[in-house]
C-alpha cells in the first residue's frame, strides 16, 4: 500500500485502461478504487475489467474498492462509426436513432425533437461543444455549431433548462442495479439525484437484490443543492459531479458550490469525492496546466476524500501518467505546511451527537503530541476510521477489520488503511501480538514503536468505541 496517498485516487476505467495489464500499471501508480461507468459499453465489458481488478487485487494484497455509476436519466449521442468535426457556423443535423445514418448524428431519445425548442442551446460533451437549435421538422432537429470540435460517440447531449425525466432510475440503471449487487461492487454512483427521496429509491432496490453496495449521490443539479444537506444524510458519500453540474449552474459557480458541499459532507462525516476534468489536458497531453495542477490541489485543501480521473483514464492517451501527477500532486500538498493536519472542521464537532466524537478528538490530539507512527481501528463497521479519517491525522489509520467487504468499502476514505483480521471478544495479550507481527512484517514497523489503538470493550465487534491504548510495539 506504499503506492497509496492520503488522498485517495479513483480512476474511470475505459479504453485506454482495458487490459489487465494496464490496470495493474494505474494500480502501482496510486489508483485506490476503480470507476466504471454504466453509460459506456455493456455488461459484459465491465465485468471482464472488474474480473481483472479481483485478480490484481489478490496479486497487489490489499483490497480495491469499485464504483459503478449510473446513467440516469441523460440524453446521450448514440453510435458513431468515427468522431465527428462539428465546425463552427456549420448546420448538423440529430435525429431519435442508433446510428449515425444519412448524415444525421443518432440521439438515444425519443423526445429530443419535442423537448427542445428553436433557440436554445445545446451543449455536449460536459459543455465543451455548443450549439443553438435552428429548426425542427419531421423529428430532426437542426443547429448551429457556435463553439465546435470533435464530437464522439455516446457522449452527454444538455439542453440547459429541460425538465428531464421523472424517475432518477431508467430502465438500464435498474439493471445494473442488479448486476452491481451480484458482483460486489461496493459503491454504487447516483446521477442526477434531486433530493433525499432518490436517494432512498435506490437504496430499496440494492436492499431488494439483499445488497450491500453503498450509495454515492452525484450532484450535479441545482434541485440537489437545495436539497443538499438531506441527499448528504440518506447517502454513504457525495460526488462533486463538476461536468453536469457545470453546465446546470454554470462553470462561474462551481468553484464555491464545490468548497460547500465538500464541507457539508465532511460535517456530516461522510465520503466525498472531486470528479471530472481535474488533469482533462492530459487526455492528449503528456503535462497538465498549472492549474489543473492547482485544481487537484486545492480540491485536497478543501478537504476531500478522494480525487477522481474520468476521460484521463478511460480514454486518454497518458492515463499512468495522469495518476502519477495526481499522486505526486497529492503528496507535494499532503506534506506541506499549508495542509492542516490533527483537528476537526467546527462544524462536525457541532454537528456529531455520538460520544465518540470526544475519543476521536482525544486521539487526535495525543498524536499532535506524542510520536506515534499510526491510529489502529479495530472496527466491525468502519464508523471510528472514517470519523478519525475526518481529522485528517499526520499519521495513517490502520483499520482492522473481520470482513473483507467492509474493509474494501473503508479504502476509499482518506488516511484508511484497511486490513482484514479474525477479531472476536476482547484484546489479550495474543491480540496484540498478531497485531505487531503484521504492522512489523507487513508495514515495517520496528520493536520501540508507538502506536495508538481505539476500538470497544469488552467486545470488539459490539458496541461503541469507548477505549484508547498507547501502545508500544514489541517484536
Ligand atoms: P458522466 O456524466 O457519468 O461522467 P461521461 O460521458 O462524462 O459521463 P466519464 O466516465 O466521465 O463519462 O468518462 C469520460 C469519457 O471517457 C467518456 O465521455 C467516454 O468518451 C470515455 N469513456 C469512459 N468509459 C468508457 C468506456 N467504458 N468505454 C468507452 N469510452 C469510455
Ligand atoms: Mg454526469
Ligand atoms: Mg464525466
Amino acid at each position: 500500500m506504499k503506492n497509496l496517498t492520503s488522498t485517495k485516487i479513483i480512476a474511470t476505467l475505459g479504453p485506454s485502461s482495458d487490459t489487465k495489464e494496464k490496470i495493474k500499471m494505474l494500480t502501482k501508480a496510486g489508483v485506490t478504487m476503480f470507476r466504471l461507468n454504466s453509460s459506456h459499453a455493456d455488461e459484459a465489458e465491465h465485468l471482464r475489467r472488474l474480473n481483472y481488478i479481483r485478480e490484481i487485487e489478490k496479486e497487489v494484497g490489499y483490497p480495491i474498492p469499485t464504483l459503478l455509476d449510473l446513467q440516469g436519466p441523460k440524453i446521450r449521442v448514440g453510435v458513431l462509426d468515427d468522431p465527428i468535426e462539428l465546425i463552427q457556423n456549420s448546420i448538423v443535423k440529430f435525429r431519435h436513432q442508433e446510428k449515425y445514418i444519412d448524415g444525421i448524428i443518432p440521439v438515444d431519445y425519443a423526445g429530443i425533437a419535442k423537448d427542445a425548442k428553436v433557440g436554445e442551446k445545446i451543449l455536449m460533451d460536459d459543455g465543451k461543444l455548443v450549439l443553438e437549435v435552428v429548426q425542427i421538422e419531421n423529428g430532426v432537429l437542426s443547429a448551429k455549431v457556435l463553439c465546435g470540435g470533435l464530437l464522439k460517440q455516446r457522449k452527454g447531449i444538455n439542453i440547459p433548462g429541460s425538465t428531464g425525466s421523472i424517475n432518477v432510475l431508467t430502465e438500464r440503471d435498474i439493471q445494473y442495479v442488479k448486476f452491481a449487487v451480484d458482483n460486489e461492487i461496493d459503491y454504487l454512483g447516483l446521477s442526477f439525484v434531486r433530493d433525499g427521496k432518490d436517494v432512498m429509491e435506490l437504496r430499496e432496490l440494492i436492499k431488494q437484490h439483499n445488497g450491500k453496495t453503498k450509495v454515492i449521490s452525484k450532484i450535479e443539479k441545482p434541485q440537489a443543492l437545495k436539497n443538499i444537506d438531506d441527499i448528504i444524510l440518506k447517502s454513504s458519500g457525495i460526488m462533486v459531479a463538476r461536468g453536469d453540474l457545470g453546465i446546470e449552474i454554470s462553470p462561474e459557480k462551481v468553484p464555491i458550490v464545490q468548497k460547500e458541499i465538500i464541507q457539508k459532507a465532511n460535517a456530516q462525516r461522510k465520503v466525498v469525492i472531486v470528479a471530472t476534468q481535474m488533469l482533462e489536458s492530459m487526455i492528449e497531453q503528456p503535462i497538465p496546466t498549472r492549474a489543473e495542477a492547482s485544481d487537484v490541489a486545492n480540491a485536497i485543501i478543501d478537504g476531500t476524500d478522494a480525487i477522481m480521473l474520468s476521460g484521463e483514464t478511460a480514454a486518454g492517451k497518458y492515463a499512468v501518467e495522469a495518476v502519477k501527477m495526481m499522486r505526486s500532486i497529492a503528496q507535494n500538498v499532503e506534506n506541506s505546511k499549508i495542509m492542516k493536519h490533527n483537528c476537526y472542521p467546527q462544524d462536525l464537532i457541532d454537528c456529531c451527537k455520538d460520544d465518540s466524537i470526544a475519543i476521536c478528538m482525544a486521539i487526535v490530539d495525543m498524536v499532535e503530541k506524542i510520536n506515534v507512527k499510526a491510529i489502529l481501528t479495530l472496527t466491525a463497521s468502519g464508523y471510528t476510521p472514517k470519523l478519525l479519517s475526518k481529522a485528517k491525522p499526520s499519521v495513517p489509520i490502520f483499520s482492522f477489520c473481520p470482513s473483507y467487504r467492509n474493509s474494501r468499502r473503508m479504502m476509499l476514505y482518506s488516511d484508511v488503511y484497511p486490513i482484514e483480521m479474525e477479531l472476536s471478544g476482547g484484546i489479550n495479550q495474543q491480540t496484540l501480538e498478531t497485531l505487531d507481527k503484521c504492522l512489523i512484517e507487513r508495514f515495517k514497523f520496528k520493536s520501540g514503536d508507538k502506536v495508538i489503538f481505539t476500538g470497544a470493550l469488552p467486545d470488539l465487534l459490539v458496541g461503541k468505541t469507548n477505549f484508547i491504548k498507547l501502545h508500544e510495539i514489541e517484536g
